[in-house]
């Protein structure tokens, strides 16, 4: 349920709605807009007489039922963008994340080069994978800590901020040390237990489609992220699986605006996972921009 306070809502008022949430049971999560201030209470929301009961509370407006399954990352609870901060870089809300990098970090040298050429052709947020989820365990499986501690002094010397994903709750304090942002790629997309971990560390999180998931699962899996207290999720279209053999995987380019209808989150697209093709991969960002991007990953 959203409670929308009065303009005129004092702070004792406020406080007060917020103890009386958590007495009924419910989890008060505020959003302050520019004139006023949302209370979500997230919980059961049968617990009986819970909307009369916000109803009589001073300081509120009204008392909102929110439809959608997912509610902390509903454009009802949150009707402006939501702009993400990783470092100095914003994605959302007008601003463009440009996140280059490569697929899995190497060796120090290598990624030294492919950062000074991503910045100078305008990358804004550097990525490259230190634990990486291979189809086959024979596969490189990425270096681990030492990738990390690459990916941080070459995002340094280049004046980047980094991203890199996160597979293993285990895992998380570990990258969060080095890491400016995490995130969870299309294979963890529904590994809620990750998820959960993921959100209390409270950094940015760059939450990418599963390749059989729906927007809805998507949209539930960002819930638990923010559920577990953290506000900045970035959400990232890489393509769907499909009877195309061409590409890799299907660019589902109409869940761009599609999303952005229904949530305040940011909306990046990956041409490179989702085409698996150099060739494609201009055109595709081109595409994802004009159809409302709030950025690209390549
Ligand atoms: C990646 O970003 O390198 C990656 C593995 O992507 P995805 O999870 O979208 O397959
Ligand atoms: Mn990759």
């Amino acid at each position: 349920m959203i409670l929308v306070l009065k303009p005129e809502a004092t702070e004792e008022q406020f406080q007060h709605v917020l103890e009386r949430v958590k007495e009924l049971g419910f989890t008060p999560h505020v959003s302050r807009g520019q004139l006023r201030t949302i209370v979500g209470a997230i919980g059961d929301e049968n617990v009986p007489q819970a909307e009369e009961w916000f109803n009589t509370l001073p300081g509120v407006e009204q008392v909102l039922r929110i439809q959608k399954p997912y509610k902390l990352a509903s454009r009802e609870f949150h009707k402006a963008d939501t702009v993400v901060e990783v470092g100095a870089t914003k994605i959302g809300g007008g601003h463009l994340g440009l996140i280059a990098g490569p697929c899995a970090v190497e060796n120090y040298e290598f990624l030294d080069e492919i950062a000074g050429r991503v910045r100078a052709a305008g990358a804004n947020l550097l990525r490259g994978g230190a634990f990486k989820p291979r189809t086959s365990p024979y596969s490189f499986q990425g270096l681990g800590e030492k990738g990390l501690q690459i990916l941080r002094e070459v995002g340094d010397k280049h004046g980047l901020p980094i991203v890199t994903e996160v597979m293993d709750p285990r895992q998380v304090e570990l990258v969060c040390r080095y890491a400016d942002m995490l995130q969870v790629g299309a294979r963890n997309m529904q590994n809620f237990d990750l998820l959960k971990e993921v959100g209390q560390a409270k950094r940015p999180v760059l939450l990418k489609r599963g390749m059989s998931a729906t927007v809805k699962d998507l949209l539930m899996s960002a819930e638990y992220i923010l559920a577990a207290g953290t506000k900045d999720v970035v959400l990232v279209e890489r393509g769907v699986r499909s009877f195309e053999e061409s590409t890799r995987n299907m660019l589902d380019l109409a869940s761009v605006p599609n999303i952005k209808g229904q949530s305040h989150l940011p909306v990046i697209v990956d041409p490179s996972h989702a085409t698996g093709r150099p060739d494609l991969i201009p055109s595709m960002a081109l595409a994802a921009v004009a159809a409302g991007a709030d950025g690209v990953h390549v």
